[in-house]
């Protein structure tokens, strides 16, 4: 399975349009000793050819123009894309705006829960855009921690059978082209957009999920881009990983209260914080199999600053930050 970050900030990207913290201020002046980033943004592949977002980012149309696996290729057709589809985790306007950029009648197929599905598709008539044509976007709906696989859909699976089911058969291939995917519940707050009476009617437990990927070969992926706590059994999928993309939106719980006069906490925004006691670094101190990499950072985070203190804690405590443009086989 190949994996591509395509954008590695939190929403707003780096720098944010509309920020004059200092951070933002030096990356715009050319004098910062960082990179600027968009929009989070991950795509994954079984096979090299047809991808799946993961989310579908503001920053998708740059992103997928700075990324030559995902352009229409010559043998095609005028009208094409390896996307052949987008798993969506939540439903805040950083995660699917991004759909609305690919309405050109483009056949994808949109793997979530059915809370995300109806407050996008009932709640939201611009949504309307991606099904103009039969078939334009295919829905398939998925439960919190049930496994479920994502698979390009004009051709049928070769197997059935995801690599950790206990009920697959001895010598059974797996398909090259299908991914399994599980998404544990981390949050339970739907966007602000979504209106009182809509959020009373779903479960709390769609309304942010992380994802743990699985390839054919048995490696697993966790993308965890907005992580409000880390419980036992979410360091227990940590410690299966092998590449875990976590939540690094803020250094400290009062970042942005500190920053702008913001009433809310890191926490409270649904995020745990780096840095200090309850933080995400402390927390899984003792974290050894996976690569970790922290992803979703927010433009005011020092650790974007690579000749700071913060950004030297993480590097030294083993963790690293990723940069749009990275990629890697699991
Ligand atoms: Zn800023």
């Amino acid at each position: 399975m190949r994996v591509k970050i395509l954008g590695s900030a939190a929403g707003g990207g780096f720098p944010q349009w509309n920020c004059a913290c200092p951070n933002c201020r030096a990356v715009r002046a050319g004098t910062f000793p960082g990179k600027a980033r968009t929009q989070a943004q991950v795509a994954i592949s079984a096979d090299g050819r047809a991808w799946f977002l993961l989310g579908a980012s503001p920053d998708l149309r740059a992103q997928i123009e700075a990324t030559p696996e995902l352009h229409p290729r010559r043998d095609g057709g005028v009208r094409q894309s390896p996307i052949s589809g987008a798993v969506l985790l939540n439903a805040d306007v950083d995660h699917i705006l991004g759909l609305l950029l690919m309405r050109e009648l483009q056949p994808l197929h949109v793997y979530a829960t059915e809370s995300i599905r109806r407050i996008l598709t009932e709640d939201n008539s611009m949504f309307g855009m991606l099904r103009r044509v039969p078939g334009q976007l295919t829905w398939t709906a998925f439960e919190p921690r049930k496994t479920f696989k994502v698979e390009r859909t004009p051709f049928p699976s070769i197997s059935q059978v995801c690599h950790s089911d206990p009920e697959r058969s001895e010598g059974e291939e797996s398909s090259v082209r299908q991914i399994c995917c599980r998404a544990p519940s981390l949050g339970t707050h739907f966007p602000a957009y979504v209106s009182p009476e809509r959020r009373s009617e779903l479960p709390h437990g769609e309304a942010s999920l992380g994802l743990i990927v699985e390839s054919a070969s048995g490696k697993r992926l966790a993308y965890m881009p907005a992580v409000p706590d880390i419980s036992d059994e979410l360091v227990r999928e940590f410690e299966s990983a092998d590449v875990l993309l976590l939540d690094g939106t803020f250094w400290s719980d009062d970042e942005l209260i500190r920053l702008q006069g913001s009433e809310q906490t890191a926490h409270q925004m649904g995020h745990i914080p780096i840095s200090g006691p309850e933080g995400s670094l402390r927390r899984l101190a003792h974290l050894r199999r996976p690569r970790r990499i922290y992803i979703h950072v927010n433009n005011s985070n020092p650790i974007l600053n690579e000749a700071g203190p913060e950004y030297r804690q993480v590097h030294e405590a083993g963790w690293e930050i990723a940069e749009d443009g990275w990629q890697f086989e699991l």
